[in-house]
């Protein structure tokens, strides 16, 4: 009856090895303690653990991986989206919103809309189907 949390959601904050340290910018209760197996953060391999459960992943290493322009993309404050496909990446600027239907990162209106009409959404839609 009631669904498995993932083993990386503790007390709100995600402490995947994935990040380099635990944070709530990334969890999303839905996803969380549900679906949680479609987390980009959620190791898709067994990781070997260290001593906290984490691994090295700094801002740096995030902005060589991920494209965007601050003027449209940055957030001013962390957004949160019912969509199990929205997540926030910390970078050395500050936090962008990127769609993992779209495979890319994405403004900050658009991240508005996530948050407010993702159920409507077109790429939800479309993957939900
Ligand atoms: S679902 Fe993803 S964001 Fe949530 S705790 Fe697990 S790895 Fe972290
Ligand atoms: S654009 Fe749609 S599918 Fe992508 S994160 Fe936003 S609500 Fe989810």
């Amino acid at each position: 009856m009631s669904q498995k949390a993932c083993p990386y959601y503790k007390n709100g904050l995600c402490v995947s090895p994935k990040l380099d340290k635990p944070t709530d910018y990334v969890t999303n209760k839905s996803r969380c303690l549900g679906n949680y197996t479609t987390c980009s953060y959620f190791p898709n391999e067994n990781v070997p653990k260290n001593d906290n459960g984490l691994t090295q992943y700094n801002a740096k290493e995030i902005d060589k991986e991920v494209s965007y322009y601050p003027a449209v993309n940055l957030l001013d404050e962390p957004i949160e989206s019912g969509c199990e496909f929205f997540h926030l990446i910390r970078t050395s600027k500050g936090l962008v919103a990127r769609c993992d239907v779209q495979s890319r990162v994405i403004t900050k209106s658009q991240a508005l809309l996530c948050s407010k009409l993702y159920n409507k959404c077109p790429f939800h839609l479309l993957v939900k189907s």
